[in-house]
């Protein structure tokens, strides 16, 4: 918009005409004058509409949260009037115009408020009118910034930033996959991301060294307060590696961003603890190293896990990975992953990084000899044939030079969490499902058409009973 000027600047044009965009978050009609209050992304302001003014009509009618633009003068307020404690309590705005007015409807509660305690449900079915209120503003700024600084850092280290195909074929991460079907292959079924875990080691092997990406992962997990569908990671991987420059460079990435955003980190360099000392200290892989006066004052504690098990019994009695198929065996249990032997006691170069009680990331150095890969999986159970159904594409890759490499994926959502104290993953997304796995605002899952269906190849068996 033309001419615009933005709230947090008015307090420079005091005596000038302004013309200003926004929402009214308040509207208090007194009869003879109506007041309201303004924001834009910038911040609030009073306005006030005076008995005469042309615009007295048009404010009588202009509901809370309609989108308007005004033009009027910044005055400054009557020393009685001046409220220093919030932003432009020392001016406010004479209406002399109110325009482009996009009135709003009866809202479904009040935007304006912390809205946690209003039902998910509705919040969800109404997000962008959720997403108004300040503190979810709030929470997706602090989650853009950390972004933006984390891609800062890493662009600083040379990393190049490339993204990885949506569509692709299943990924061993240990969730279940959600599926698209193909119209051009019907009965063939691509998966979503759990994770760009092969094309970013396809990428080393590519020679790009230094990689990452704002990545989502999708997985059809159960979900719980802090897991969705979908999350975002910051995913990293690099080349000619070992463990301790991973982990260093995480951990100078994590320190500078969230000192920049003005966090207090609890101690640095992060402690770091064996899977084994974490199991005995703490009784689990997570766990949060903050005093209670800590938390009060919202400081962050880091800390490491590594040295895992590399591989742990399923119900059925099998061996399964712990944490990536991927991972390479720490240097000294070479030996015994070639042999296979001594198995519950083989550990992986994985390394977990621990946020207030949070895991907010995970990592490793991975098994680029193609021979030490097949011995993986076939602890695993996996036969020659599905060995090379699964994976024969990494190990033709590897067989052609691959270089050792290594890297690590943070959980954003987690660190937003951990920045805003929220308990839930829905309060740091935009469009975050709901409990139930429907999406805001529109009403995924849901039925194809019988043409859709008929073009894909599909047959629906059963209809469940809604
Ligand atoms: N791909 C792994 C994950 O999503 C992270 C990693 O090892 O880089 O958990």
């Amino acid at each position: 918009m033309q001419n615009r000027t933005y709230i947090k600047d008015l307090k420079e044009h005091v005596g000038e005409t302004v013309t200003i965009a926004g929402f009214v978050s308040v509207r208090r009609d007194q009869g003879k004058m109506v007041f309201f209050d303004f924001r834009d992304m910038t911040g609030s302001v009073q306005g006030v509409v005076l008995p005469k003014s042309d615009a007295i009509e048009t404010a009588k009618e202009v509901t809370r949260e309609s989108a308007v633009s005004i033009v009027g003068i910044v005055n400054k307020r009557p020393e009685k009037n001046i409220n220093a404690e919030v932003q432009n309590g020392d001016i406010e705005l004479e209406v002399k115009e109110i325009s482009a007015v996009n009135r709003a409807a009866a809202l479904p509660f009040e935007v304006m408020e912390d809205t946690s305690g209003i039902n998910e449900e509705t919040r969800l079915q109404f997000r962008y009118l959720d997403l108004r209120s300040e503190r979810m503003q709030k929470n997706l700024h602090l989650r853009s910034e950390f972004v933006r600084r984390c891609r800062e850092f890493l662009f600083k280290e040379q990393f190049t930033e490339i993204e990885t195909p949506l569509l692709t074929e299943s990924t061993p991460e240990g969730s279940r996959d959600f599926v698209v079907p193909s119209r051009l292959h019907p009965g063939k079924f691509y998966a979503l991301p759990q994770s760009p875990q092969q094309y970013k080691q396809l990428l080393m092997t590519a020679g790009f060294e230094k990689y990452f990406q704002i990545a989502r992962a999708v997985r059809d997990e159960d979900l719980r307060a802090d897991r969705g569908f979908e999350h975002t990671q910051i995913d990293i991987e690099a080349s000619f590696v070992d463990q301790e420059e991973v982990m260093s460079l995480v951990e100078r990435m994590i320190t500078a961003v969230v000192e920049s955003m003005g966090f207090r980190v609890k101690e640095k360099p992060f402690p770091r603890f064996t899977y084994k000392e974490a199991i005995e200290r703490f009784g689990d892989d997570k766990f949060d190293l903050r005093t209670p006066e800590e938390k009060e004052q919202g400081i962050l504690a880091y800390a490491w896990v590594y040295r895992f098990p590399f591989f742990e019994k399923t119900d059925d009695g099998k061996w399964t990975f712990t944490h990536n198929p991927f991972s390479r065996v720490i240097p000294e249990h070479e030996e015994k992953l070639r042999n296979k032997e001594d198995i519950p006691n083989i550990l992986t170069a994985q390394y977990d990084i621990v946020g207030n009680g949070y895991e907010a990331g995970g990592g490793s150095i991975r098994e680029h000899d193609p021979e030490l890969l097949t011995k993986a999986y076939e602890i695993m159970g996996f036969s020659e044939e599905e060995i090379e159904e699964r994976i024969g594409h990494m190990r033709k890759a590897f067989s052609f030079g691959a270089p050792p490499h290594g890297g690590i994926a943070l959980g954003v959502e987690r660190f937003i969490m951990n920045f805003t104290g929220e308990t839930h993953l829905r309060e740091v997304q935009a469009f975050p499902m709901t409990r139930g796995g429907q999406t805001a605002v529109m009403k995924a899952p849901k039925e194809l058409t019988s043409e859709q269906l008929r073009e894909l190849g599909i047959e629906i068996a059963k209809k469940k009973e809604q």
